[in-house]
């Protein structure tokens, strides 16, 4: 929000530090009131998650990720990527994201019962995963739902692994060694590389939508042609699975699956929704 302060500051041109204070001060009231609502939010069907699934090759569905739905009351659809960083920021984040664990094990069980188990992905915030006992909650919701782990996969992004490395090593590790399988979500857009990589229990990397967005070869950004083909050659080194997010386009979905990749996400497959409509397509 500062830059957005910043930024109606300078374009307003006049009295700017009063202007500047006034537009942080309705920012930090317009942030407090989203983060109010969230709160109250929990717990009702205001919230909701959603899936998307993923596609292999062939065309067969080989996974999903659930990914969180607000309707507020008046506002109407409040989209994650901004009530996200909101409940990191508030820690709302920890009751969310256990509601979120939840909900991932019942649909995992659900598909299950439908006769369509599918390995479920789950995003977990940092602030989520550092927490003392994360492990132990995770345990208890496994135990709780009687889901199984082995069903799930924890999208964790770059940011968590340039702090206390050694422990989100361990952390992983005790998650693995109950079955959960780890990826890294958005990945390219952090500080990735190959020697910590070799050093993380994983099982998956996520090529961040920015990349695929830009291939094959948009003359303005012939880089990420290359980057999306750094990464699946690592990948295959590590013996790493890679889901495409946010395929959009045929051409973009032939030069992915012509480089290698065979999990793909995104619009052109399908959209995230409701798990009862996902049932029914199937
Ligand atoms: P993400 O984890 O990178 O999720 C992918 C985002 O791309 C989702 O946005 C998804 O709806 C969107 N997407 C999928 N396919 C396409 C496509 O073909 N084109 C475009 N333009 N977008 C596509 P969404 O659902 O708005 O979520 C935004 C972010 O909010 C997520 O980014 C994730 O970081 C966060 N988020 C969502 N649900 C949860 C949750 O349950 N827990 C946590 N901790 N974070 C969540
Ligand atoms: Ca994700
Ligand atoms: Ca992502
Ligand atoms: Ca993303």
């Amino acid at each position: 929000e500062a830059d957005t302060a910043m930024y109606r500051a300078k374009s307003a041109g006049r009295n700017r530090i009063a202007f500047f204070e006034a537009a942080m001060q309705s920012d930090v009231e317009q942030r407090l009131a989203l983060e109010n609502d969230l709160a109250e939010a929990i717990g009702t069907d205001q919230l909701e998650m959603f899936l998307q699934p993923q596609f292999d090759a062939a065309g067969q569905p080989d996974g999903c990720e659930m990914l969180m739905r607000w309707t507020h009351p008046v506002r109407g659809p409040v989209s994650p990527a901004v009530f996200i960083p909101a409940a990191e920021e508030s820690g709302l984040i920890l009751p969310l994201g256990d509601w979120v664990l939840r909900e991932g094990c019942r649909t995992v069980l659900r598909l299950q019962e439908a006769g369509h188990p599918l390995p479920v992905s789950i995003n977990v915030s940092p602030r989520q995963f550092r927490q003392i006992d994360f492990a132990g909650q995770v345990k208890a919701i496994l135990a709780e739902t009687g889901a199984d782990a082995s069903q799930l996969i924890f999208e964790v992004t770059e940011g968590l692994l340039i702090e206390n490395l050694e422990e989100t090593i361990l952390r992983m590790h005790e998650l693995v060694s109950i079955g959960i399988r780890f990826s890294i979500d958005d990945f390219g857009t952090g500080y990735s590389s190959l020697g910590y990589l070799r050093r993380l229990p994983l099982y998956e990397l996520k090529i961040d939508r920015s990349f695929v967005q830009d291939t094959p070869g948009n003359p303005d950004n012939p880089g990420d042609t290359a980057i999306v083909q750094t990464i699946l050659s690592m990948a295959g080194h590590l013996g790493l699975r890679v889901v495409a997010e946010g395929v959009e386009t045929r051409e973009q979905a032939d030069f992915l699956k012509a480089a290698g990749c065979t999990a793909l996400q995104g619009y052109l497959l399908a959209r995230p929704m409701p798990v009862a409509a996902w049932l029914q397509w199937q």
